[in-house]
């Protein structure tokens, strides 16, 4: 199938049509067959099509970009996964649970993840207490 904007040439009016093909509408016009939904008129013939393809090409950049953003959106998840399986959830104790684990050299079999400003990790690195930023998706935000 394919779809053609029509326009009558004697009232105007713009109509899109669905043909089987391109030859059918070659058909179809050399008969006469073609008519104007609205005058009745046999004046009708296709328009351009360039419009249409200016949309098409934008359409598949957007695409692009969406999918771009679902494979790092993944990648993150699959992250968070991981670190939610692997660290105790902290909270807004993070700095807190990050320097008592550093000062109390408690057993070090499950690391920590939560939230920290970034003053917190500025003094963090100063204690010498190492700390990973990563980015984060919010499970709501889907
Ligand atoms: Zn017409």
């Amino acid at each position: 199938m394919i779809k053609y904007k029509l326009i009558c040439n004697n009232c105007e009016l713009n109509f899109d049509s669905w043909f089987a093909s391109s030859n059918e509408y070659d058909k179809l016009k050399r008969k006469n067959f073609l008519i104007c939904n609205n005058c009745d008129s046999q004046n009708v013939e296709k328009t351009l099509m360039a419009p249409k393809l200016i949309s098409v090409k934008n359409k598949s950049n957007k695409n692009q970009d969406l999918a771009k953003y679902h494979k790092i959106k993944n990648i993150i998840k699959n992250y968070q996964t991981f670190i939610k399986k692997n660290f105790k959830y902290v909270g807004e104790n993070f700095a807190y649970e990050a320097r008592s684990i550093h000062y109390n050299d408690k057993p070090k079999s499950k690391g920590i993840y939560g939230n920290a400003t970034k003053e917190d990790l500025k003094e963090l690195k100063e204690e010498g207490i190492e700390t990973q930023v990563v980015p984060w998706i919010k499970d709501s935000d889907n």
